[in-house]
Parts: C-alpha cells; structure tokens; sequence
C-alpha cells in the first residue's frame, strides 16, 4: 500500500454569540482545527487531527502548511502502515537514515511546537488508516480496551461565584456526570477569588460528586501555592496546569506544597517534556493532546511513562472528533487510563464534522468499536468552513 495523497485543511467554525464563553483565552468566537486527510492507493483514506492552540479557537495557517509543504512530500509513495518509521522521517528528517538505522533521535529544530503539532496530525490519520487497513478499531492495535465504557467528565464551568454551582449541577443534571471541571486562574483577579468560586462550586455538588479545577497555566507559583491552601478542604480532585508549562520545577514546588493532586500537559510536547515532569515529580495525572503532543504513537509512550513513574493518564480531550476518538482509544486502552474529558463548551467539531456521536450515558462514554478512530467524516463540512 502507498500513500497517494495528503492534505491538511485549516477549518475555522464560527461559535453562535450565544454560545461563546470567556475565559483567559478572551471570548471564544470559533472552533479552529486542522483536518488531515491522507489517501492510499487501495482507496482507503485516513483522517487526523492538528491543533495550533489548546483552546478553541486559533490561526492555523502556518500549522496547516507544514504538513501540506514539509511533510507531504516525504510521505506520498511511501508505505502508511509504516507508522513509527514514518513518524521518525518527519522528526528526523535530514537524517532519518541515521535515526532509523541507529535507533536514536537526530532531530534539529522542530523538536517542539507547531512541527510536532503537525507530526501528530498525520499520526493520527496514519493510525486510522492501519485500524483500516486492518479492519480493527484503533484501541485493539494498541493492545486491547481494558473496558467497554469509561467515565466521563464534564469540562466548562466558567460561570462567577453565585451561578458556579448551578452552572456545574446543570452538566451533572443533563449528562448524569459525576465528575466536573472549572476553570480558575488569572481571569478571577486574585487566587481568593478563583478558591471563593470553587467554595462556591463545592457546596453546590455536595460532597460525592468529583470537582476539578484548571488554571490554564496561568498563576505564579506563590498564587497556585495560595490557591491550594485556600482549597485544601474542597476535595479537589485534580488542579490543572497551575504554572505555565515552562516552568515544570514551579509545578513540581506546587505540588509538593500541597494535598491537592496536579495535572497537566496539554500544553506539552513528545515523551521528551513528560518524561522531565515525571522525573521532577509535577504531576500525579499526564495530559498529552495527541493533535499537539506528537499523536498516538507518543502518547503511547506517554502513557508508558505514566506507568513507570506510578501516574495517571487523562488525555486533554477539547478537541475535534478526530483527536477526541484517539484520545478515547489511548486512555481505553492503557494501564494507566482512567478517565475521560468530554467538552461542554459550543464543539461543532466533535458534533458536527464527523456522523458518528458520542453519548454521553450515565457519565459514561462508550469506547466504539468501528475500525480506525472509528469516524466518518463530513467532507462538505470540511469544504464549508476551510479556511486556505
Ligand atoms: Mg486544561
């Protein structure tokens, strides 16, 4: 099999006015994705996903042309099933004789950022075509689901100090979720405020239901050490990027100030980035995007690195349905998956790009069992809302 095609498509959908939220990242007026189609000569076609931002909304231009310029080239003629060689071409690539013949990494430049962004987008679509090919849903290629459903929870929570609980009971109302995410961070002005809205928040669930809080990276280490004290009687399940992504010896400082378990990783890149969070003990729960942090082949190894350092693994998950159904395979299917992140903001990329839905049931999400990443996607869809 050779591949015969690829193409990476900026999609950009407008969010209704009423259906926008603000957050530190400003009103969010769009859904932004890169869409990744690669086509093989047996007719089979892939479909991945490539994030340039970890919100919602993003210029995509530059990330979509390293994969239509840099990477096409090298990929069209040769063999998609070859997954894990061709991921070392694109990150080795002058030397990817080298790095496949001896077996480590010679990578120049593009060993973060938009490149690896890129690299995840056509791993993705890569592994949908062997799941394909194979006529085998993506999670059994990486060694089986563990389960038949996971539980879900509920990532919104914007909403100020006197609306907080309503807004959090209202997803455990609709979607049955016994677990809910708010954001907190610099958009509340000081950290008592952000521990005000979770008190808030608290007192609203009840004890049984789980509250998670995501500070976007965007606190100092003395606000994020504040802020846990301020909490420590919430029973907080997890506190999200605390401190910016480049200061992972801060995070470490955060978390060992505190009983509130840590998270993070979204905002990271390869094994190479988790491996250094792992070593400085920052996070008890790992969160690799797999349209930013280099696909599901590194998130694999990702998750290997949760489980040899005693953590957890919860993909970020506020994505399209591309890189939502691979993050569902990877958590379904490794030993140190155990929950997953369904986005209760405005998602058409979830909901509409691809036929397929993902219900939520009693909390629960059902991990499919169609081939691939298990999706058919909308290429009208694609075309109304490609942005060249
Ligand atoms: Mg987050």
């Amino acid at each position: 099999m050779k591949i015969t095609s690829v193409h990476a498509t900026w999609v950009h959908v407008p969010i209704p006015y009423e259906r926008q939220h603000v957050s530190d990242f400003g009103r969010v007026a769009s859904f932004d994705s890169v869409v990744v189609k690669i086509v093989a000569d047996s007719g089979l076609v892939g479909w991945g996903e490539a994030k340039a931002g970890v919100g919602s909304s993003s210029s995509a231009h530059g990330l979509a042309a390293i994969i239509n310029r840099d990477y096409a080239p090298l990929l069209v003629g040769q063999d998609p099933r070859d997954v894990s060689r061709l991921w070392d071409v694109m990150y080795n690539t002058p030397r990817e004789g080298y790095a496949l013949d001896r077996g480590h990494v010679l990578p120049q430049l593009g060993r973060r950022g938009l490149s690896i962004s890129a690299i995840a987008g056509v791993d993705l679509a890569l592994w949908d075509l062997l799941g394909k090919s194979l006529g085998a849903p993506v999670w059994r290629l990486l060694g089986g689901r563990r389960a038949e459903r996971m539980p879900a929870y509920a990532s919104g929570g914007w909403a100020d100090e006197a609306h907080i609980g309503e807004q959090l009971q209202g997803y455990v109302d609709k979607g049955g979720f016994r677990a809910v995410k708010m954001r907190v961070g610099v958009m509340d002005g000081e950290p008592r405020a952000s521990a005000a809205r979770v008190r808030a928040a608290r007192r609203a669930l009840g004890p049984d239901v789980k509250l998670m809080a995501d500070a976007h990276g965007t606190w100092t280490v003395a606000e994020a050490k504040a802020f846990c004290r301020m909490v420590e009687d919430c029973d907080l399940y997890w506190l999200e990027e605390p401190v910016t992504a480049d200061d992972k010896a801060g995070l470490a400082e955060v978390r060992r100030s505190s009983a509130v378990p840590i998270s993070t990783g979204e905002s990271e890149f390869t094994r190479h980035d988790f491996r250094e969070i792992a070593e400085l003990r920052g996070a008890d729960v790992l969160q690799p995007d797999l349209a930013i942090a280099g696909g599901l082949t590194e998130g694999v190894r990702i998750g290997a690195i949760a489980a040899a350092y005693n953590l957890r693994l919860a993909p970020h998950l506020w994505s399209g349905a591309p890189a939502f159904a691979a993050g569902v395979a990877l958590a379904a299917s490794q030993t140190t998956g155990f929950i997953l992140e369904y986005s209760l903001g405005a998602n058409p990329l979830l909901h509409e790009l691809v036929a397929e839905k993902f219900p939520v049931v009693d909390g629960y999400v059902a991990i499919p069992d169609r081939p691939g990443l298990g999706i058919t996607v909308d290429e009208s869809f694609v075309r109304r809302y490609a942005r060249e």
